[in-house]
């Protein structure tokens, strides 16, 4: 059985913490130490490992302090900006936790170096655990700070190609803003409008956005959705190629 821990940070981060088994317990981005401990101590877990999805402050901020008190080991994709690394990881490597398998998926574009860390379902009863950092978000996907178009585009294309049921779990909660805008450029989603009155309802009820399926992005976030009719029309280029409307969907998102 899968446990994910939703740990908020710092505002509108989320970190993860995710119980390999009865006693141990590996941490996604922790841009914070002192939320993250006492995660730990609260579930009675000792920190195996940190991984990082890329090197932003909001991140890693917290991985010195951890590995002082803990002793984990610290992998990540960037060996000059992520602090204190042990393991230097590239696309593809799988990391393996007993049982467990967490596969590398290199996915340049928000940053040159970031990663996705995949938990692989290892059975068919099992649902693959993806968390993506500030690549993908819920309803939208993080902005080109050292890529251009194209790289942020295949990175997501990639990630859309994992099976539909797998759960997604995204570095900063902007699931509001991005349903918000998803509806502004597609206003006919009855996906998008459902989900967002259901988000509003949670914000209220103190709940989380988190996670999302592959599926639902397919159907409601608008960088994975650029080869509808629909959002060709919205945005008046209906002869556009993807990566195009791609990039005047990210620019739109940048000033919404
Ligand atoms: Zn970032």
């Amino acid at each position: 059985m899968d446990k994910v821990f939703i740990i908020p940070a710092l505002g509108d981060n989320f970190i993860y913490l995710y119980q390999l088994d009865q006693n141990n317990a590996i941490v996604i981005d922790p841009g914070d130490s002192s939320s993250v401990l006492q995660a730990l101590n609260k579930h009675n877990l000792a920190l195996t490992a940190v991984l990082a999805t890329h090197h932003h402050w909001d991140h890693v901020g917290g991985i010195a302090e951890l590995k002082k008190r803990t002793g984990c080991k610290v992998i990540g994709s960037d060996k000059q900006r992520i602090p204190g690394i042990d393991f230097f990881v590239e696309d593809r490597k799988i990391l393996t936790f007993g049982r467990i398998k967490i596969e590398v998926l290199a996915t340049p574009g928000h940053t040159r170096t970031a990663v996705c860390y995949y938990r692989q379902p290892s059975n068919d009863n099992e649902t693959g655990i993806l968390w993506t950092g500030d690549t993908m978000f819920v309803g939208g996907c993080g902005r080109l700070l050292e890529c251009d178009a194209r790289s942020m585009w295949d990175s997501l294309q990639r990630l859309a190609a994992l099976p539909d049921r797998t759960l997604l779990y995204c570095g900063h909660d902007y699931t509001l803003e991005n349903y918000e805008f998803a509806l502004q450029i597609e206003p006919n989603n009855q996906v998008v409008e459902k989900l967002l009155s259901e988000i509003r309802q949670k914000q209220q009820q103190g709940e989380y956005s988190v996670p999302s399926t592959m599926s639902q992005e397919k159907s409601t976030n608008p960088f994975l959705r650029v080869k509808t009719s629909q959002i060709k029309a919205s945005l008046n280029m209906p002869q556009a190629g993807d990566v195009e409307i791609f990039a005047e969907l990210r620019r739109r998102k940048d000033i919404f």
